[in-house]
């Protein structure tokens, strides 16, 4: 059951959470950034994006930087895109990003998170919307499918966990670690071999 005064949880944490649910606690309880290459890249497309005006063209009106709210999922966060077909009213939520397209779901939960907000805003139904991205100029059309909405609120539900606990799971070295702005500051290697905290628990242990 959703908790309708707990601050809205940001679209943006859902996509940390899926990359590292470590990098997600870092970003939004601990309030750390770093930038490296890549948020960089992500920042200048996005600045890019968020430039242009709304228009009309080949039958459809683009809206940028769209905010959008959901009560039943208590979610917040803004639409990079959002393209309305005029003749049918069809809504397709657009995100932009900078690298390219990933075997991984985190970009597909934060456009699946963006869909069910604006069903909920609209009283609508989306079935499809895309990811572009930057280095490939690829337009990656996006299934809205059963299987992609039940990741993305199970991935809702652990960040709501996650954000009433307070707590900062400790670091798990993956090959994410190597693209990911936080490494300095979470220092995953030290983490790995730093075992100070078994030996402070070994001498309390009967
Ligand atoms: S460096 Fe690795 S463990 Fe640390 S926040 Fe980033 S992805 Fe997670």
């Amino acid at each position: 059951m959703t908790d309708t005064n707990a601050k809205p949880v940001p679209i943006s944490a859902l996509q940390h959470y899926a990359y590292c649910p470590r990098q997600c606690a870092l970003i939004h309880l601990e309030q750390s950034w770093a930038e490296n290459r890549f948020t960089a890249q992500g920042r200048i497309v996005h600045q890019r994006v968020d430039s242009k005006k709304a228009e009309t063209r080949h039958g459809l009106r683009v809206e940028r930087s769209v905010e959008v709210r959901s009560e039943k999922y208590n979610l917040s966060g803004k639409l990079d895109a959002l393209e309305i077909d005029i003749d049918s009213g069809e809504l397709c939520p657009v995100e932009y990003k900078r690298g390219k397209p990933k075997l991984h779901d985190w970009d597909r939960i934060q456009l699946c998170a963006q869909a069910l907000c604006l069903e909920e805003m609209r009283n609508t139904r989306i079935e499809v919307a895309a990811l572009w991205y930057w280095e490939t100029r690829r337009r990656d059309p996006v299934s809205i499918d059963d299987q992609l909405r039940a990741l993305t609120i199970n991935t809702i539900e652990a960040v709501r966990l996650q954000f009433e606990s307070g707590m900062t799971p400790a670091a798990v070295k993956t090959p994410r670690c190597r693209a990911c702005s936080l490494n300095e500051l979470c220092s995953p290697d030290l983490s790995a071999s730093d075992h100070s905290a078994d030996y402070v628990e070994g001498l309390y242990r009967p």
